[in-house]
């Protein structure tokens, strides 16, 4: 039997474990670095990482590691063994007060987007006390910021905790407002629910597009897809269970909370959500889980891909945002209460939300935009390009009447006047969600939907942050000067609704007629990367940033030349993979059916047997394989010019509107070869084999 409890977080140094190793003035002191942030004293450094590393090493480990989150989007760590030498010739475990606190790994090979010469290669790294230390594989992990020599930030997550510190602040002035005395901290919580794919490792081992590019490049629609609708929330096979326990055992060993997991739309994509927790923590361990999924896949003889869009035709994978705020005393200020008062308060925080989205369209829409996301915006399985809000039919009619100042009749109660009045209740349960919204209000918090499977979810939720932090700035400002609070808030409420109601939309946001609609209401629609990034550094973008000291000005261009730049290496790297599996294995593959259709009607010839079947197979296949050939020698041209352009934002659009289509018209060669080609000289799985490949 196996003891969940027990387990749980048995390879974390989490509060438990420090107050009973650590003496307890220590353990206050640490206490309060972990709740308020105070700065932690060296003494106090001293003693704690002595006893983290008694502790780790009781449970095997040898080594330690400052973990970090560079902008490459996954984590980095550089592994120190404890050993020390003595004067005797031997060695001592040790670890000091200043090698917890901080570390210094060469930073020269870390994505820096020109914010630091190659000459100051200097990177340090500082622990993030809230986040606890954890073993993972005999090292001790220490979850840290990352940052440059001068202070300039080089991760996601130094960005991740001054955006929870602006919305910290921001909040607390308006819980006074409402007369909260009590709250010390607001923070931001999140649960990131996690998509991916399982497949049969020999299945990845025999495709250079996986192995390259994590999704596949070439591939035919099978003869059964996802149509049957029969795997989502479908019984779960042997082999995927056995997986998805161990992975679960794995999870809670380092303290993460999973919890839901369940079969989803696509053969082989599945799903994975722990429990929400304060979002610098729930990031990490998003990054953390993402590794682990990985690794236990490998003990299975499975492979997870993680990738948006592993298989074209076929669902991709994303990750849904929960997002929500919280008080130190277990408040949500999504939750609408049951009395007037807390009505009034949830309905300022409401109003901070819609205004933040509707101002910010183009920041929360560059923080999804990858070249892999790409595939899945606006392709009828996930949200559209359009950022748009979906809050409900019964939220809806509220605002309404609150913009408008009239008697809200909805089910049961009405509704006249903020803070004297109670809102009518709002269903919180699943069934009628609008599952098309990219930014949904269920109840008690907001779902952005947007996320692609692989993105760490530090850099929207340093958006969603940071411009909730802004707008409640704008609010604070203004009530706090009012003579008549109420008249201000009622005044405040309505105009917010006024401006920003655009925003919502209740309705399928997958049709037609909403890109058309969004259109006359001026949303932004940012098709592609290409042209979504370069919004990072517009000027409102830098100033809310700089206002909340978030991000330098420096920091947003740099941060926006790097995502520019990563766009283009994947799409390079997927371009050359094609063209190699287009030269070395379809073309050669082909060509070689073809000859034994040539010899099959030599052989039947002199018979005077019929071969009009192997006459137009050769004719269909001889024309495919020149004009996917042809597409090569295209692609490689277009990979030379985009050489010549030396402005990322023009490299990326060169991406997007020149290569990209040339990459799909070659693959429909090589796609429609693949149909008329007999199965023993195709050289690789096909997306049957794949989907189908778990039994
Ligand atoms: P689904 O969208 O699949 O129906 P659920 O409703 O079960 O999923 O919840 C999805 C996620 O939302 C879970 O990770 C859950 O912990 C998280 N969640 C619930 N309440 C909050 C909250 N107040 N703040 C942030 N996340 C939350
Ligand atoms: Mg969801």
């Amino acid at each position: 039997m196996i003891n969940v409890p027990e387990l749980f977080g048995e390879s974390v140094f989490n509060l438990q474990v420090m107050q009973d190793k650590l003496p307890k003035e220590v353990f206050k002191s640490l206490k309060k670095t972990i709740d308020e942030g105070v700065p932690l004293d060296a003494g106090v450094a001293s003693i704690v990482a002595n006893a983290m590393k008694d502790w780790a090493v009781e449970k095997g480990a040898t080594h330690y590691t400052h973990w970090f989150q560079p902008m490459t989007g996954i984590t980095a760590e550089k592994h120190d063994s404890f050993i020390t030498p003595t004067k005797d010739g031997k060695v001592i475990m040790d670890f000091s007060g200043k090698e917890l606190v901080v570390g210094e790994p060469d930073a020269s090979s870390f994505p820096s987007g020109g914010v630091r010469a190659t000459f100051e290669a200097r990177g340090y790294t500082a622990w993030d006390p809230t986040s606890f230390a954890f073993i993972k594989d005999g090292t001790l992990c220490i979850p840290t910021a990352f940052f440059s020599y001068s202070g300039e930030v080089l991760d996601k997550k130094t960005p991740l905790l001054k955006s929870m510190r602006a919305l910290n602040k921001q909040a607390l002035r308006i819980l006074r407002l409402f007369g909260n005395t009590t709250a010390k901290r607001v923070y931001p919580t999140v649960g990131a629910e996690q998509e991916y794919f399982l497949i049969d490792r020999k299945m990845y081992d025999a495709r250079k597009d996986l192995i390259f590019s994590g999704r596949t490049l070439f591939g035919a629609k099978p003869p059964k897809g996802q149509e049957m609708e029969d795997h989502y929330f479908g019984p779960i096979k042997k082999r995927v269970s056995d997986f998805m326990h161990d992975l679960d055992i794995e999870l809670w060993r380092v303290g993460i909370l999973a919890k839901t997991k369940h079969n989803e739309v696509a053969p082989s994509q599945h799903e994975l959500a722990p429990i929400f927790s304060i979002t610098n923590v729930a990031s990490d361990q998003n990054q953390l889980m993402m590794e682990i999924m990985k690794k236990v896949a490998a003990k299975h003889g499975l492979y997870c891909l993680l990738h948006e869009k592993p298989f074209a035709g076929v669902n991709g994978s994303g990750k849904h945002n929960n997002w929500s705020m919280s008080t130190d005393t277990g408040l949500n200020l999504l939750d609408p209460g049951s009395t007037p008062a807390e009505n009034s308060q949830f309905i300022t925080f409401l109003l901070a939300v819609i205004k933040a989205v509707d101002e910010y369209q183009d920041l929360l829409r560059l923080s999804v935009a990858s070249a892999g996301n790409d595939h899945r915006l606006g392709a009828n399985e996930a949200p559209p390009a359009i950022v748009s809000m979906y809050i409900g039919e019964e939220l809806a009619g509220v605002i309404e009447a609150l913009e408008k100042d009239v008697k809200y009749s909805g089910k049961g109660k009405q509704l006249m006047k903020l803070g004297v009045d109670t809102l009518p209740d709002l269903p919180k349960d699943t069934t009628d969600r609008n599952r098309t919204s990219p930014f949904a209000f269920t109840g008690n918090k907001f779902e952005f939907r947007m996320l692609g499977s692989t993105f760490s979810i530090a850099g929207p939720n340093i958006i969603i942050n940071t411009i909730v932090a802004d707008e409640l700035r704008q609010f604070a400002d203004e009530l706090e000067g009012a003579k008549d609070f109420n008249a201000a808030l009622h005044d405040l409420v309505a105009r917010t609704i006024r401006e920003h109601k655009r925003i919502i939309f209740n309705g399928n946001n997958y049709t037609e007629e909403w890109t058309r609609e969004a259109k006359k209401r001026g949303l932004l629609n940012l098709r592609n990367s290409a042209e979504a990034l370069p919004y990072f550094a517009a000027k409102k973008n830098i100033e809310l940033f700089e206002r909340n000291s978030v991000f330098t000005e420096r920091e947003v261009t740099s941060r926006m030349e790097i995502m520019l730049e990563n766009y283009g290496k994947v799409l390079t790297i997927e371009a050359l993979t094609m063209i190699e599996m287009g030269k070395k294995d379809i073309f050669p593959a082909v060509n070689a059916y073809i000859a034994e259709l040539c010899n099959t009607i030599m052989a039947k010839k002199p018979f005077g047997l019929p071969w009009t079947a192997e006459g137009e197979l050769i004719k269909k296949l001889s024309s495919a394989n020149e004009s996917m050939y042809a597409k090569i020698s295209e692609i490689e041209t277009l990979l030379v010019a985009v050489k010549e352009i030396t402005d990322v934002k023009e490299v990326a659009r060169f991406f997007a509107d020149k290569i990209i289509p040339v990459m799909q018209e070659m693959r429909a060669y090589a796609d429609e070869m693949e149909v008329n080609t007999a199965k023993k000289y195709w050289p690789f799985p096909t997306y049957g084999d794949i989907l189908f490949s778990v039994s």
